[in-house]
């Protein structure tokens, strides 16, 4: 995401570092950079001109003038303005003092809200809350059918109009085909069973119309949201500007959720959206899978556009994946000076691959923007290969490489579907993770339960 915002952005200050004092003239050509940068990534126009004009005035006062490396300070302002226009500081979802918390999802159709809501439901569940899925889009054939697969992989109850409205979830005299209705009976049907929050996925269309926006406004009114989250994808570059509008005019809301922020997003809607409609963004949408999903924070959005790295995000995500215990272990053993074997090796690599994309989480490191050409490169089915290797050899071979002759070699790539060449690689991949392994507990204590793998 951002990625070629980001590298014209590093490239402008690159060649401002290479300058002592800077001249009006510099700062001059340095806002346009950062001006035209801002307009090919799509961001609105108006929040650009506002964007510059106050970095401008920032990086020409004494604050530049003054400081002791004026590039650096230049970088610093591009940074404050960019946590400004990205909203500020975050902030957590507002909760409901008594009965269930009500968040309703808004936004047009294909925008990522029915997969929002499995993530945002496990991402509450995880926070100890017990959320249930309120299915009140009943305009696309399959919206009901794909939330309930959601709330399946989240674990997590659905309310859902049934066929002819009968079977579980069930309400005598509901029609099956009335949102409003359904959304109202699922918030009675949560309060009952003591869910603490309800998230009422509702219908989109392909473009803003005025029967739409009347419907979510009469779910809205049906069952008071404390949050309605209005969820736009950040692939559509200019529209985001005029689609927040109609949302915020039609319906109106209180937080804003980018998706799809892993593709090729130019960053425009996420630049543009909270300062153009004045609510913050709450959470980013990643990936497909449930748990591609973050909390959004303007100040590491601003480092990872700046290229200064996203390491708070990366060490929550390690957090959540990371079995504890097993990292202990393996401090323990490398402290112990034990043999690291093919079988650490393998839990750390399925460790690593539970963290989602390596390419996502490699880009959170500072200075990744570098080395982008490598880590497009960079194939995650080479995990899976190593996993399937691995799971070729015997116990014994796991424990002692030392034993893997050719016919061995021949029989794990026959097993994994590899080639003795790539067996080969591997293991001389382990050898060096060992070697270093070894040299970790040589250095003493405090230095273990690293990855040596990548
Ligand atoms: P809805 O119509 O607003 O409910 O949108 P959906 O949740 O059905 O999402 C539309 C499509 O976008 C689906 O194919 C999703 O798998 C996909 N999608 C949703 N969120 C993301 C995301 O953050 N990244 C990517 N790459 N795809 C997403």
């Amino acid at each position: 995401m951002f990625a070629s915002l980001s590298d014209r952005l590093t490239s402008t200050f690159k060649n401002l570092r290479s300058k002592g004092r800077l001249s009006e003239a510099d700062i001059d050509a340095t806002i346009r950079e950062i001006r035209r940068a801002l307009l090919d990534a799509d961001v609105a126009v108006s929040v650009v001109r506002d964007f510059t004009g106050a970095v401008r005035e920032r990086a020409l006062s004494a604050e530049v003038s003054g400081a002791l490396n004026p590039a650096q300070q230049v970088v610093k302002i591009v940074h404050d303005e960019l946590v400004t226009v990205l909203g500020g500081t975050a902030r957590p979802l507002q909760r409901a003092k008594t009965g269930p918390t009500v968040i309703m999802l808004a936004g047009l159709q294909g925008a990522g809200k029915t997969t929002l809501a499995g993530k945002l439901a496990v991402h509450l569940r995880e926070q100890g809350h017990t959320p249930m899925l309120i299915a009140a889009d009943l305009q696309r054939p399959n919206a009901v059918q794909q939330l309930k697969i959601v709330g399946e992989r989240a674990g997590v109850p659905v309310y859902a109009p049934h066929p002819g409205n009968q079977g579980e979830g069930a309400t005598p005299g509901l029609s099956a085909g009335d949102p409003v209705a359904i959304a109202r009976a699922g918030y009675e049907t949560a309060k009952a069973r003591q869910h603490d929050t309800v998230i009422v996925d509702t219908a989109g269309r392909l473009g803003v119309d005025a029967e739409l926006m009347e419907q979510a406004a009469d779910i809205r009114d049906a069952v008071s949201p404390h949050e309605i989250l209005f969820v736009i994808d950040a692939m559509i570059g200019q529209d985001a500007v005029a689609t927040a509008r109609a949302f915020a005019d039609g319906v109106g809301f209180t937080g804003v959720v980018l998706s799809k922020l892993d593709g090729d997003a130019r960053g425009g809607a996420a630049l543009s959206v909270a300062k153009v409609t004045g609510q913050p963004i709450l959470f980013a949408s990643t990936g497909e899978n449930l748990t591609d999903f973050e909390v959004f924070h303007p100040d590491r959005m601003a480092n990872r556009i700046l290229d200064m790295g996203d390491v708070l995000t990366l060490i929550e995500q390690a957090e959540k994946v990371f079995d504890q215990q097993e990292a202990e272990r393996m401090a323990q053993k490398v402290a112990d000076g034990q043999d690291f074997t093919l079988a650490d090796f393998l839990s750390q690599m399925q460790q690593l691959k539970n963290m989602g994309s390596m390419k996502k989480m490699l880009g959170m490191l500072p200075g990744m923007g570098q080395m982008r050409e490598a880590l497009d490169n960079f194939d995650e089915r080479e995990v899976n290969r190593i996993e399937a290797i691995i799971q070729s050899m015997t116990p014994a071979e796991r424990d002692n490489p030392k034993v893997i002759n050719g016919s061995r070699r021949a029989r794990i790539a026959r097993g994994s579907g590899t080639t003795v060449q790539e067996i080969n690689q591997l293991l001389q991949r382990f050898e060096a993770a060992q070697k270093m392994m070894k040299q970790m507990a040589k250095a003493g204590p405090g230095v273990g339960g690293g990855m040596p793998t990548m």
